[in-house]
């Protein structure tokens, strides 16, 4: 493959050619000298009454010497091109306030407004249009093929003389994949202008990118960030590699000081530091999460990713997005990109949080088909699921932390007949309403779930004494949730279950499982009498909730519903 030369001064706008850069103090004078009056700083000292380096000269020395030292281990490896032709010094760096910058200022060093265009890819990432409109610059976006692989013909076609540059981006958002490098090279190869390759999400992928190809082709300029792998968002530092030429002009252009001087400092230590292992648990967390959403009935494809996120094509995208965003979780709706109906995109997290959004998304499948029913409901202050298995599992399981809740949803599965796990994480030092509400939100849910795979249920009442205790409950399953309450407790807790949460727990399980349900009790004992009001309860739901007619059973004028 021989080097390919484009004249890159033909290719810049005569403006920024001709134009005088501004000259720092720090330009025109280095702080090495005791007394510094050049800069109108003041002269007390802050720790940042000094203006940074403009050049960020130790900021793009760590950056180069990892980027070198990257380029050598991956050609060790045999996965990368060698670069015979030497390695990146800092002078082919651009350091940026994020790769936003450089997009930004790319546009601005190359293309004239309203005369020259650039070229890109759809779907992508939105930031090269944005700032191609900022510059009053024409944007031509050419589609993906469907499996979202580069055409790099109609990329070609779509170009004229006025096309200044083409963006692409790999591991391309929101795609997730890589662009094949013989497409890409025959960009590199064909095209009589700026090539860039956005490489924000290069970390994840095996690939080594093309940063080692800017020693071949002058045109070429690889963007890089701290975004993503890095995991330094908030400091907002991206990188431009590129030929010598294009990166003085970059200079000339940009702000004096671009990254100020807090940055610059996280930056240079946060490169020293080791991110592999990270980096790879977030992959390997892909992989998992992956393969587990593939398994969920709602999810229709799960695309490949190189990247730090998964595209996800769903049965019904919009309304999973508010599903998620009602349980505390948000992702990315992609659906009204070209390419990409019915798509979500989903960053991986950490392992703990992935596992809430598979549980939330399975949350609720009205069907066995996984082995139970799961509902889940995520909250700032609490995280509960609830399982429901078919007839003849084994036992059931809780684990509320609320120890005479855990015994009353004992008596709940005991009595009904139902086979169920529930689980619920809260912060009960604070309170455990929370936790308490939200067992009886996600419970109401799962019966409500259970009753629609049903073909009948029904009206049942039942009145269940208890030493000197006695409680009657009768529930209708018709649709309509109305609650009686008549129960009154003596102390303040059975346990360490507050007794004025029965009421509260009985309600919210009657609005959110959908269904009338009077309760009435009497007696000596709280304790009595709270246990003889769950296990009425379950008693009147186990026959309420049976396909078969029970001679005791009040018919709807519906008949069996
Ligand atoms: N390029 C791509 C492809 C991105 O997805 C993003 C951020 N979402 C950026 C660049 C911007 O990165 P930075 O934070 O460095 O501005």
């Amino acid at each position: 493959m021989s080097n390919k030369t484009t004249d890159i001064d033909l290719l810049v706008r005569l403006n920024v050619k001709e134009l005088k850069p501004y000259s720092t103090a720090r330009d025109e004078c280095e702080l090495k000298y005791a007394i510094s009056l050049d800069a109108n700083e003041s002269p007390y000292n802050t720790g940042y009454n000094r203006y940074p380096d403009p050049h960020q000269k130790a900021l793009k020395d760590a950056f180069v010497k990892k980027i070198n030292l990257n380029s050598r281990t991956m050609n060790n490896r045999g996965q990368a091109p060698i670069d015979e032709q030497g390695e990146l010094t800092t002078e082919n760096i651009f350091a940026g306030n994020g790769s936003d910058e450089a997009i930004d200022l790319l546009i601005r060093v190359f293309c004239n407004p309203g005369v020259d265009n650039i070229v890109s890819i759809s779907p992508t990432y939105g930031m090269y249009r944005v700032a191609a409109s900022v510059n009053d610059i024409e944007y031509r976006d050419v589609r993906l093929n469907a499996d979202f692989s580069l055409d790099s013909k109609a990329i070609l076609n779509s170009c004229d003389s006025k096309s200044k540059i083409i963006f692409l981006c790999s591991p391309n958002n929101p795609t997730g994949n890589l662009l094949a490098r013989e497409d890409i090279l025959s960009l590199l190869d064909s095209f009589n202008g700026i090539v860039v390759i956005d490489e924000a999400y290069i970390d994840f992928s095996k690939n080594a990118g093309f940063a080692s190809l800017i020693i071949r082709y002058n045109n070429l300029a690889v963007l890089r960030t701290m975004s993503k792998a890095g995991g330094m968002a908030a400091i907002r530092v991206g990188f431009l590699i590129s030929s010598k030429l294009i990166v003085s002009y970059l200079n000339r252009i940009k702000y004096p000081y671009n990254i100020s001087k807090v940055s610059q400092d996280i930056a240079i230590k946060s490169i020293n530091e080791n991110r592999r292992e990270i980096v790879n648990q977030i992959i390997s967390e892909r992989e998992r999460i992956s393969a587990l959403l593939k398994k969920t009935p709602s999810v229709k494809m799960v695309y490949p990713s190189d990247s730090n996120f998964l595209l996800v094509k769903f049965d019904n995208a919009k309304e999973i997005f508010k599903k998620l965003i009602e349980n505390n979780i948000v992702v990315r709706y992609r659906g009204d990109e070209p390419g990409c109906d019915g798509m979500l995109r989903i960053t991986i997290g950490k392992p703990a949080e992935n596992d809430t959004l598979i549980s939330v998304l399975t949350s609720g499948e009205r069907s066995f088909a996984s082995g139970y029913l799961e509902f889940t409901r995520v909250t700032k202050e609490t995280r509960v699921n609830v399982r429901l298995f078919p007839e003849g599992a084994p036992a059931s399981y809780f684990s509320t932390s609320i120890v005479i809740l855990d015994h009353m949803l004992d008596h709940i599965a005991l009595q009904s007949g139902l086979v169920m796990e529930i689980e619920a994480v809260g912060v009960l030092e604070v309170d455990p309403l929370h936790t308490i509400e939200d067992v009886a939100i996600v419970l109401g849910e799962a019966l409500s779930g259970l009753i629609s795979l049903k073909t009948g249920y029904n009206r049942y009442g039942f009145v269940l004494p208890m030493d000197e205790s006695r409680a009657e409950v009768l529930i209708d399953f018709g649709g309509r949730p109305y609650f009686v309450w008549e129960a009154g407790f003596k102390g303040d807790k059975v346990g360490d279950f507050p007794c004025e949460m029965f009421r509260h727990f009985f309600s919210t399980l009657s609005l959110s499982g959908k269904f009338t349900l009077h309760i009435k009790a009497t007696g000596e004992s709280d304790h009595h009498k709270a246990e003889a009001i769950f296990k009425a309860f379950a008693r009147s739901l186990r026959i309420a909730m049976s396909n078969k007619i029970s001679e005791y059973q009040v018919p709807s004028s519906k008949g069996i519903i």
